[in-house]
């Protein structure tokens, strides 16, 4: 099931998207505010939503809403250097030893479709990852247990300021700018993605091919990252983790290929959508 949050008619609401359109919960007897209100409801309220939604027609066709970013995440962590060939391109000779965890402050949420504000950075760079919406507390799980806490997944754009990025070593000032974190187009459901780590992805600017790979060819699975991150604190219903992204970042050629103002980023995930941002300047 695909989970939207949209806005129709001067109104924000959330639905389900179906192949002819989408299907407001509201309308449909579940008066959630918002998709976190959803997302702590618990798993269980998916099969009510499953039933009533089954054979309802669209209520909007798809070109009438204005998709959103389906959430504003409790926590928004990132991990870096997850994929071997990344790492190597960022110039370092192995993968860290650990998890390198980061956040996103939560305030650099953006749409699927929205446009990204460079700010005061020279270096805008771009990173597509499979996104993690957590569904249910996560305290000390085991890895072969860790993919049940998940809510579903969506596209993320893990924009960066590159030079900002370095000011610190903790990245946060450089993977925070407003509109910094574009998500979607929708959550689907973990129901319909059984293995996370076997999905397409892929990063296009203005149409060229940047990144291109599979999740197969993370480090460290979504699996060991709940693991890892919940042995430490709690996951929390409706947090969010991106989980790395591939070669093939601006960052990485040579010369470097930074984002300026009109230049259009799409990522896309297979089994999941697509995300598509237009640079403003
Ligand atoms: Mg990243």
């Amino acid at each position: 099931m695909k989970l939207a949050r949209y806005e129709f008619g001067g109104q924000i609401d959330i639905g389900v998207v179906k192949d002819d359109g989408v299907i407001g919960l509201r309308e449909v007897g579940f008066g959630y505010a918002d998709m976190l209100e959803l997302v702590r409801a618990g798993s269980g309220v998916l099969d009510d939503i499953r039933g009533r939604v089954a054979g309802e027609p669209a209520h909007h066709s798809p070109e009438d809403v204005r998709l959103l970013a389906p959430l504003r995440p409790g926590k928004y962590l990132a991990i870096g250097m997850n994929y071997a060939r990344h790492v190597a391109e960022m110039g370092h000779a192995e993968r860290p030893p650990h998890p390198y965890w980061f956040n996103k402050q939560t305030t650099c949420i953006n749409g699927p479709y929205h446009a990204i504000e460079p700010g005061v950075t020279e270096m805008l760079d771009y990173e597509v990852e499979l996104g993690v919406v957590i569904g249910r507390a996560a305290k000390g799980v085991r890895a072969a247990e860790a993919l049940d806490y998940v809510f579903g997944y969506l596209v993320a754009n893990d924009v960066s300021a590159r030079d900002w990025q370095k000011h610190s070593p903790t990245f946060t000032m450089g993977k925070s700018f407003d509109t910094h974190g574009p998500i979607g187009p929708w959550i689907v459901t973990a129901d319909e993605i059984p293995d996370p780590q076997n999905l397409d992805l892929r990063c296009f600017v203005n149409g060229e091919l940047r990144q291109q790979s599979n999740t197969s060819n993370m480090s460290f699975s979504v699996a060991e990252q709940i693991k890892y991150l919940s042995t430490a604190f709690t996951l929390e219903p409706g947090d969010l983790l991106a989980t790395g992204t591939p070669e093939g970042v601006g960052a990485g050629m040579d010369p470097p290929k930074f984002l300026k103002a009109g230049d259009v980023v799409r990522c896309e995930i297979d089994g999941i959508g697509a995300i598509e941002n237009r640079v403003a300047g």
